[in-house]
């Protein structure tokens, strides 16, 4: 073995999957085939669920003063995320390749070895291993390792070379991105319909203006290489009658509405995470904060199964909780790229959905589908809120000293919140302190979090999703540690 895993690609998911490995001590080399990042950042910002994963591992503040906005939308039609009580709101204008940027350093500086220029060209899992063949400037090489991990994009090589199926529909439409420098104009933050499409403009500092143009009618070309700008203005002029041609292109590109899922996350030793495992019209800003939590999804159960702490059945799991997210996922922005993008057609259906935003109920709905907030995995019956769910940033007091619930899970171990002191309950758990860290803490914030208010204990697993409650889990504390971290010592 020349390591326990490699992981394909050092973008958010592989970045991501990489510290969380190391984290838990596994040793992981990524193979990222760029002698050098791009610096160019399709997204911008991240998503309240973001910012609290990257708050459970102290990650904020590499970030400097974050700029947050709880203004969003839903396919066009603006949604006030203030809805959503008790959360962080979320990051705007961060530049994708800032997020890679530290996501990479806090990855390299916790010892994964990132070996960049070597291209994943094949591979081979013969159950015992899996081995995978890399092409650098000094040729081929080959890395075995236990698991790896494909974190490659939507093009996936890892995805074609393990067999994954990636059914869904092709692209039906093409839309242009062009960071423009010498040009003013009026800022369209959420898209505008204007005859004939959209338009959307967004200001990114430095005399940069971000534009995205999309065309009705126009159908998507097989490209190979970026589209020339000039393309991009004319179309610019046919929708808005503005003449941009003479602005200088920092960066043109173009991409489509293909909409597609593996049918698998696992197949034996390889997994999918990322844009590998799931592709769509990038409407919401979901894309790299979904592959960035599939990754915090994997990565303490592949790291738990390689320390042998718990069984393989653990990983299992990755594929049963976030095939279905990567499903909504793509439901949700189906369905803002037809009120986004159609014509007149569906006018009746954006203002029958404008109508209903404005009731608090649905506005929180669609918020904490796309913000990532709503998701509750399956841990088990009972009748607990917080079941499932992720737990909440909470002020708390331990041993009469002020902290946060995200500060305690920093180290990426389970965590036993103890909030009635209870010796019985910490000696239940005792067998598995090796893994989780038993904490006795008192609520310092119950008005902010209503379902806390009556809960004895809480078992949070390193992802920060709530696998245990008192009162309300069906199932005991012992099975419950046991189902997620393996046998006690
Ligand atoms: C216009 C646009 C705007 C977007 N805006 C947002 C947004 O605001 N918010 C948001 O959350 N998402 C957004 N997205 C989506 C987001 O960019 C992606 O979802 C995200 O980058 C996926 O991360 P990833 O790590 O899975 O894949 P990638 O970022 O694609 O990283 C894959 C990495 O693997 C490397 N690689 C590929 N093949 C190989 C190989 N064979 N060998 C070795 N290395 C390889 C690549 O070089 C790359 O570094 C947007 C997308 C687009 C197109």
């Amino acid at each position: 073995m020349d390591t326990s895993v490699v992981i394909v690609g050092a973008g958010p998911a592989g970045l991501v999957l990489a510290g969380e490995l190391r984290l838990a001590g596994v040793e992981v080399i990524v193979v990222e085939r760029l002698e050098e990042p791009t610096g160019e950042s399709r997204g911008l910002g991240f998503t309240s669920r973001t910012m609290e994963v990257f708050d459970q591992r102290g990650l904020l503040s590499r970030f400097g003063e974050i700029e947050t906005s709880t203004q969003g939308h839903f396919g066009g039609l603006p949604i006030d995320f203030a809805v959503l009580e008790g959360a962080l709101q979320a990051a705007k204008s961060v530049p994708q390749s800032v997020t890679e940027s530290v996501l990479e350093t806090w990855a390299t500086e916790l010892g994964a070895d990132i070996r960049r220029g070597l291209e994943c060209v094949s591979l081979r899992d013969d159950g015992d291993s899996v081995e995978v063949v890399v092409r650098g400037s000094k040729g081929e090489q080959r890395l075995r390792s236990a698991y790896l991990a494909g974190c490659d994009g939507g093009r996936s090589r890892v995805r074609k070379a393990a067999g994954f199926d990636f059914p869904g529909t092709a692209a039906t439409m093409e839309m242009y991105l062009a960071d423009i420098r010498g040009v003013r104009l009026e800022p369209r933050m959420i898209g505008e319909a204007v005859p004939g499409g959209m338009v959307m403009v967004g200001p990114l500092g430095d005399d940069i203006t971000r534009i995205i143009v999309c065309e009705r009618g126009v159908s998507p070309q097989r490209r190979t290489a970026p589209p020339p700008f000039s393309e991009v203005a004319d179309a610019w002029k046919r929708l808005t009658g503005i003449d941009i041609s003479h602005a200088e292109p920092v960066w043109v590109s173009a991409f489509g509405d293909a909409t597609r899922q593996a049918t698998e996350y696992r197949r034996g030793r390889v997994f999918l995470a990322g844009d590998s495992a799931h592709i769509h019209l990038p409407a919401g800003g979901q894309g790299m904060n979904t592959s960035i939590q599939d990754s915090v999804n994997l990565g303490w159960k592949l790291a738990a199964v390689v320390r042998g702490t718990a069984p393989e059945a653990l990983l299992d799991t990755y594929h049963s909780e976030r095939h279905p997210v990567g499903r909504r996922l793509l439901m949700n922005t189906r369905a803002q790229g037809l009120l986004f993008l159609s014509g007149d057609e569906v006018q009746p259906l954006r203002d029958v959905l404008s109508e209903l935003i404005r009731y608090p109920e649905v506005s929180r709905h669609l918020a904490g589908m796309v913000s990532g907030l709503e998701i509750r995995y399956d841990v088990g019956t009972g009748s607990h809120p917080m079941l499932g769910m992720r737990m909440p940033d909470v002020a708390l007091t331990v041993s009469g000293r002020a902290t946060r619930s995200a500060e305690l899970l920093r180290a990426g171990r389970g965590v036993l919140f103890d909030l009635a002191d209870s010796t019985p309950l910490r000696q239940r758990a005792a067998g598995w302190s090796d893994r989780v860290d038993i904490v006795t803490a008192t609520t310092a914030d119950k008005s902010r979090e209503d379902a806390l208010r009556e809960t004895k204990a809480l078992l949070v697993r390193p992802d920060g999703h709530v696998a245990w409650a008192a009162p309300g889990a069906h199932h005991d504390l012992p099975m419950a540690l046991d189902r997620w971290f393996g046998p006690s010592r």
